[in-house]
């Protein structure tokens, strides 16, 4: 037996098994091996059904005696009943939204559930409970105390994994695995071999095995993000760069402009940028700062140092809405120079030039080739917009400086077209972004990036109130919010998400909620004032008349979707109402509650949810509480570990990756062996499996 073998090479696999394997991913032996259990079980835990009692995490054995699939009432949730009994008794199991498990188990299935024991109104029931089929449940120790539990389909179940696994192990033997982690390190840290580890992950004899191992594996992940891209680093390193200076009295002078007094975090992080431009090597910096720290006027005050050095600028935002937003906060900072700046905006809607020929404080419409032409003659300095940036026909002559906001909205591919593939040299780098992230994860995934922090709030601005609105007390908040609003406040009201895995409904459904809920407002609880919206479906044009109406204060409350998450700038709104808060993650509805604490006004939040559940409370009581973003999401990595911070999609780290992060040493660890081998070896020539380990996770990435 081989690594590469595939798998139905050494196994008799049924057709179905092999449509299961591909949808896992699994081809090939290796891949075999490298399939973790996501948990191990302990048979001795196991209880008698007339035992249970409310709270218990524990093992169920019994026979199916009756599955069913209900719909609940009014609401599009779906969810499977079964009953299971021993000879002591019979218990309930419900899952929601796991229509397929009705497939997967049958009557008179013998099976082993392992979940928590929840009071209903119809008595206990396990909530949820992760499932097995066992065909001899009264012979389960395989030689094995603890079991393995993989994450199953149907098809190809833990049983059937635990055995091809075996197998394979003992074929393949140790000399076949090499480690990628140097010994030293594996010593140094007390960690197993890697083909220890994959013995004592799938078949331990002691737990304590099992999370020796996911030590293991889950320091490797960290450890490999981290030398990848402190490599990355290197090699952007090598690179050529243009020399950016700036008079210290011209600087001060621009900075005149604001009609504030930069925060002393904010002349801090312009001092680190222009230090950087001085440089022969292009800067790559992560200016992070929770939402309303004022990361543009940062933005800003760089970006007149390249342009007052010749160069050109690029600013990327992810929507059309902030794209424009920055357009026009740009124009109005640049038009008050002495010598006119050209600045150009960019969208898939079209392309805007400022200043108009006819009206010279003016941007104007023009065409995307001509803006385009302009650019890359160097007429245009600066030249924002959205993804439209990173197509192959944006060029420029010579582009100095990128800066891209919000920048965990963007691809990692779609952040290097933008520094790469559009100059001669490379550019400088400015990412920004007010993702409150834990301080482990930036380190990882961040760690090709030095960092610049806005860790304080401009002055003037009052912490948000935060109140988990219970609905009785709906009328009574819209009460105090009309008081507000006759002081001349403004309200942005947002309405729920809706989970629907058809993107466009999902926008109409937005769309309607939103519709509807401005009507609702307006004829039911404020009909003094006007009322705008903004959604998705809306078009650019819409959607710009629809800010700036609220921006003059024409309309007084804005009920808009989660849009207006991200950087919307409008300082008069000093309250914001969520509906369906139970649907966003602590994350969002901590950017959604930013739109309101930019200006100098009391700013207020009101959160409401129709949830039951403990556990949403809980986590919508930790937003009154907790005012900034980096406490909340300490707070999330605690609550939820892999929840939504998580993980594969959004930061490309895995969920046992994702547990390290829990661990600050682990991660400063994975840090100071990844940044020692390449300083002792940049080019990895004496690590053999660690760069073809790099050059496989590459490929992935960029799949
Ligand atoms: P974010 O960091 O979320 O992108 P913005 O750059 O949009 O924040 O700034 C938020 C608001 O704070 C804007 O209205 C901006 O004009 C204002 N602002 C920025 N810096 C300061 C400062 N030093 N003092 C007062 N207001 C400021
Ligand atoms: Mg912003």
């Amino acid at each position: 037996m081989n690594l590469s073998d595939p798998i139905a090479d050494h196994f008799r696999i049924t057709e179905r098994q092999k449509t299961a394997l591909k949808k896992i991913g699994l081809k090939t032996i290796e891949d075999l091996l490298f399939y973790l259990p996501h948990r191990h079980e302990s048979f001795s835990e196991r209880k008698n059904i007339i035992d249970l009692t409310e709270g218990d995490k524990t093992t169920v054995f019994g026979r199916v005696v009756e599955i069913k699939k209900n719909r609940a009432m009014r609401r599009r949730l779906y969810y499977t009943e079964a009953t299971i009994g021993d000879f002591t008794s019979t218990v309930k199991a419900i899952w929601f939204n796991q229509p397929y498990i009705e497939k997967i188990l049958a009557k008179g299935d013998k099976v082993a559930l392992t979940g928590k024991i929840t009071h209903g109104k119809s008595g206990l029931y396990l909530s949820n409970p992760t499932y097995e089929k066992v065909n001899e449940y009264e012979d389960l120790g395989e030689g094995a105390a603890l079991l393995a539990i993989y994450s199953e389909t149907p098809g190809i179940s833990s049983k059937w994994l635990r055995f091809a696994i075996q197998k394979s192990l003992k074929s393949i033997g140790k000399e076949t695995l090499q480690d990628p982690i140097p010994v030293n390190v594996l010593e140094k840290y007390h960690l197993p071999s890697i083909y220890s580890s994959l013995i004592y992950i799938h078949t331990p004899q002691r737990l304590g095995d099992a999370e020796v191992a996911r030590k293991r594996f889950a320091f490797e992940e960290i450890f490999f993000i981290q030398l990848a891209r402190l490599k990355e680093r290197e090699e952007f390193k090598k690179h050529h760069s243009f020399k950016i200076s700036v008079g210290q009295k011209e600087m001060e002078a621009f900075l005149k402009i604001f009609p504030f007094e930069l925060t002393p975090s904010q002349k801090k992080s312009v001092g680190q940028i222009l230090e950087d431009f001085g440089k022969d090597e292009p800067m790559s910096r992560l200016l992070e700062g929770d939402v309303g720290s004022g990361k543009t006027a940062v933005a800003v005050a760089a970006t007149f140092a390249a342009v007052q050095s010749g160069y050109q600028v690029a600013y990327m935002a992810p929507t059309e809405i902030l794209a424009n937003q920055h357009f026009k906060s740009f124009i109005n900072y640049f038009s008050q120079l002495r010598l006119t700046t050209k600045i150009g905006l960019i969208t898939s809607s079209g392309a805007f030039k400022y200043p108009s020929k006819v009206n010279p404080t003016q941007p104007t419409p023009i065409s995307k080739s001509q803006l385009l032409k302009w650019v890359i003659s160097g007429e245009i300095p600066i030249l924002i917009g959205t993804h439209s940036l990173i197509q192959k026909n944006v060029k420029f002559k010579k582009l100095a400086f990128v800066i891209i906001d919000e920048q965990h909205r963007f691809g990692t591919r779609q952040r290097a077209k933008l520094v790469k593939d559009k100059s001669s040299a490379a550019p400088h780098l400015l990412s920004m972004t007010a993702t409150p992230i834990p301080r482990t994860l930036a380190l990882t995934i961040y760690s090709d990036l030095d960092l610049s922090l806005l860790d304080e709030m401009p002055s003037g601005r009052q912490k948000v109130i935060t109140q988990i609105v219970h609905p009785d007390n709906r009328a009574s908040t819209y009460e105090f919010i009309r008081e507000k609003i006759k002081e001349g406040r403004q309200l942005f009201v947002i309405c729920p998400r809706i989970n629907e895995p058809d993107a466009t409904k999902e926008n109409a459904l937005y769309a309607k909620a939103v519709k509807e809920e401005a009507k609702r407002l307006e004829a039911e609880i404020f009909p003094e004032f006007e009322v705008g919206i903004l959604h998705g479906k809306m078009t650019p044009k819409e959607k710009d008349e629809a800010l700036e109406d609220f921006r003059k204060n024409k309309t007084h409350i804005l009920v808009a979707t989660s849009v207006v998450e991200v950087g919307i700038d409008i300082p008069n709104a000093t309250m914001i109402i969520i509906e369906g808060a139970e649907r966003f993650g602590l994350a969002q509805l901590h950017q959604l509650r930013g739109r309101v604490i930019r200006g100098t006004h009391q700013p207020y939040c009101f959160v409401f949810t129709d949830s039951h559940s403990e556990k949403t409370h809980q986590r919508l009581h930790a937003l009154e509480h907790a005012q900034n973003g980096f406490e909340l999401a300490e707070y999330d990595l605690e609550l939820r570990g892999t929840g939504e911070l998580s993980g594969t999609k959004q930061w490309g780290v895995s969920d046992i990756g994702m547990e390290a992060l829990k661990n600050i040493k682990m991660v400063e660890a994975a840090r100071e062996e990844s940044q020692k081998i390449l300083a002792r070896d940049p080019e990895l020539n004496k690590y053999p499996l660690i760069a073809k380990r790099l050059e496989e996770q590459e490929k992935t990435h960029f799949e």
